[in-house]
């Protein structure tokens, strides 16, 4: 066990980059624990062409890439593991461990983000195995990627308001989309529903769940297989792209019965701050956001973070 530290960050992306630069100008010597895909969602993204201050885009693992380095350059110090279990409930100073090392801390800002819920299907994402789909023609968020998809048509997953907006979304640039929903009836609420049904450039394949993605990975996608889910049938579908709609999963595991959640598992904070309900320990980006789930509002928020930290840890020492 080492010496206190001022400020541990867990969890690497917009948020916790933004957070460990604030805390780290502030001289609070922040250490971030970056987890398993350091840089988070913008890492399996292509171009980022809405985050403000790049007129012609950036690559997401670019943007992510300076986001680092700026955080270091004032001397962030950055360890690569995976938070295996916290001791927050106890109160400052709170206790975090990964499988090979623990450290104590007077702050924690948590910034684990949520992670878009897959299919699970092969060749989806990049892994040892080869490339995946993801960025290639498959993408999970429509804001970021839909631009890339004019007059294509395009197949949208899932059946909940995330699935209505992106689809409705998506019929800006695409000349079809296809909302293909594993049920025949929709979980959306009435009005996400009801837009979505009176678009006239959006269709609907009812009991219909993908079984497959078809075309080269790291390429192209070019298709998928459908299956008919009342009768089990199996047929081809060719299209130029697949959303997929199908909710996140903010990851918050760790913090189980520590922290305050949400139904849907979403760290709850104080109205307007990142403060959650434990003195000292504070919540930002997507890890706490179910509703803008932007790179931009994600640092918005860890600046807040690092700021609140930075003035708790002040009200203490006086
Ligand atoms: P959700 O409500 O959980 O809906 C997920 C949808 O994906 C469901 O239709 C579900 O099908 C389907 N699905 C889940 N796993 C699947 C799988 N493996 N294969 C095929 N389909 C699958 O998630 P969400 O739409 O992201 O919404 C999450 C929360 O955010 C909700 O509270 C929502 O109201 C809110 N939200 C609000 C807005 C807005 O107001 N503008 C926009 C987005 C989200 P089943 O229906 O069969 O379970």
């Amino acid at each position: 066990m080492t010496e206190t530290r001022n400020v541990i960050i867990i969890g690497s992306g917009p948020a916790g980059y933004t957070a460990a630069l604030y805390a780290s100008r502030a001289n609070l010597k922040p250490l971030m624990i970056e987890g398993r895909q350091p840089g988070g969602q913008l890492m399996i993204t292509t171009d980022v062409e809405n985050f403000p201050g790049f007129p012609d885009g950036i690559l997401g693992p670019e943007l992510m890439q300076r986001f680092r380095d700026q955080a270091v350059r004032f001397g962030t110090e950055i360890e690569t593991g995976w938070v295996t279990e916290v001791d927050l409930a106890s109160g400052s100073p709170f206790t975090v461990k990964t499988s090979e090392k623990e450290w104590t801390a007077k702050t924690v800002i948590i910034s684990t983000g949520a992670s878009a819920r897959l299919l699970g299907l092969p060749d989806e994402e990049p892994s040892d195995a080869g490339p995946g789909f993801m960025g290639h023609g498959l993408s999970a968020c429509a804001t970021c990627d839909g631009f890339f998809f004019r007059d294509k048509d395009v197949l949208v997953v899932g059946g909940g308001d995330s699935a209505m907006e992106e689809a409705t979304f998506l019929t800006r640039f695409c000349s079809r989309v296809t909302i293909v929903h594993r049920r025949e009836e929709l979980r959306a609420s009435k009005i996400m529903q009801d837009r979505a049904l009176a678009n006239d450039k959006i269709d609907f394949m009812w009991n219909a769940s993908l079984t497959a993605y078809l075309g080269t990975p790291g390429e192209r996608l070019t298709g998928v297989r459908v299956e008919d889910t009342t009768t089990g049938e199996e047929r081809e579908v060719e299209t130029g792209g697949v959303f997929l709609g199908i909710g996140h999963v903010p990851n918050t595991q760790v913090f189980d019965g520590q922290l305050k959640m949400d139904d849907s598992g979403y760290l709850v904070t104080k109205p307007g701050m990142a403060e959650t309900e434990i003195p000292g320990v504070y919540a930002c980006g997507d890890v706490q956001d179910s509703f803008y789930r932007q790179a931009v509002t994600a640092a918005g928020s860890g600046c807040m973070a690092a700021i609140e930290a930075e003035r708790w840890l002040e009200s203490q020492e006086g």
